[in-house]
């Protein structure tokens, strides 16, 4: 009796590790079959909280980082329109050119939207190396501050592809530029410059980059050591420029590239009066660290200006319920910038028009200061 109950309970268990090893097989199965990339597994969420969502800012904003590279020939009326909806008074458009390009652009927004339109002009780096380079561009700066600019732009290509007439790249914080970034200091217009990218860009193209959908999908933009320097190396002469030129109001772009780092960022601005940051293309990584970002929005409320970057209407009501709201676990537009929900950090009114408005009405000159909410 007793074996016989024994191997009645070996057959129980036999039967069970079929049953067992059964289903692990028939998981496996489904799992292979329904394999999901990264880039499709986007489940909309199941969590039940409040939602505040906007589609436009709390107080009329000014945008200090958009890009309208045709405005000379542009129909405004549709621009203004777009831009009423989201409260968008003044619109910055950083891609002036120079010269008569940049004259035409200036004379459209004058004649048809007149108060709507700023625009920013850019330094033409062909040639440097050549003697007098930094005078006559400073002199090309002059003249189109003559001409309406209220502001330069100096776009990412200096530290990346600018070279000089030897074939040598031209560093930021290049001596030769030098009479460009003083003169832009007594002509009292800030300079918005973009320096270097993601320092994901320049990290190894593995699981563990938190940028690794946007290398797959913009192959062009990785970056390693020598291509053509380390992050670190364009960083350093971004903050050596700063350091140099302290007469000169700059506004790093893209929260100088630590938005994911505010310790760090707050340690530039403590060091660097001269500088001011937009949070252009980057409100992902202050929704990701809500209590922190406001604790650094409430520090440097006179040093954060409101930027968005590529012009799509329907991303800026992301940046409005992250500065805005106290919204918990709510998505982002753009994958490929972050695969992680977002958090509002409800900042107060007074700081919100800092934000939005004031403080670019006391850094970018001439504007209309008429108006605004006091
Ligand atoms: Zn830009």
């Amino acid at each position: 009796m007793i074996s016989c109950f024994s191997l009645s309970q070996k057959n129980k268990l036999y039967m069970h590790k079929i049953f067992f090893f059964g289903s692990l097989m028939l998981a496996t199965a489904a799992s292979a079959q329904q394999k999901i990339d990264f880039e499709s597994y986007n489940p909309p969420s199941t969590l039940q909280v409040a939602k505040h969502p906007l589609t436009r800012a709390k107080f009329p904003f000014i945008d200090v980082h958009n890009h309208q590279n045709r405005m000379a020939a542009m129909d405004l009326n549709i621009l203004t329109t777009e831009m009423d909806k989201l409260n968008m008074r003044i619109m910055v458009n950083l891609s002036g050119g120079s010269g008569n390009q940049l004259k035409d652009a200036i004379n459209n927004g004058k004649q048809n939207k007149p108060g709507r339109f700023i625009v920013f002009a850019n330094v033409d780096f062909k040639n440097v190396g050549e003697p007098g380079w930094g005078e006559k561009a400073a002199t090309q700066l002059e003249t189109d501050v003559k001409n309406g600019a209220n502001g330069l732009k100096i776009f990412k290509s200096l530290g990346f592809s600018v070279k000089d007439i030897s074939g040598n790249r031209v560093p930021v914080d290049d001596a030769r530029l030098d009479a460009v970034w003083k003169k832009a200091g007594e002509l009292k217009i800030p300079v918005l410059i973009h320096t270097a990218d993601p320092k994901s860009f320049w990290d190894p193209l593995d699981s563990s980059n938190e940028r690794w959908l946007e290398l797959i999908i913009n192959p062009n933009r990785k970056r390693d050591a020598n291509n053509p320097v380390p992050f670190e190396t364009l960083i350093a002469e971004q903050h050596n420029l700063f350091k140099k030129h302290r007469n000169t109001t700059f506004i790093a772009a893209h929260f100088g590239w630590y938005p994911n780092d505010l310790n760090k960022l707050s340690s530039i601005l403590d060091a660097l009066p001269n500088v001011v940051v937009e949070f252009g293309a980057v409100i992902a990584e202050l929704g990701r660290q809500p209590k922190m970002a406001k604790a650094f929005f409430t520090k440097y409320q006179d040093r954060i200006l409101f930027g968005k970057d590529s012009w799509v209407p329907a991303e800026y009501p992301t940046y409005f319920r992250v500065l805005e709201t106290a919204d918990e676990y709510f998505p982002y537009h753009k994958k490929y910038h972050a695969y992680w929900a977002m958090y509002g950090m409800e900042l107060p009114d007074n700081i919100l028009k800092k934000i939005y408005y004031k403080n670019a009405l006391r850094i970018i000159p001439n504007l209309d200061k008429s108006g605004w909410p006091e």
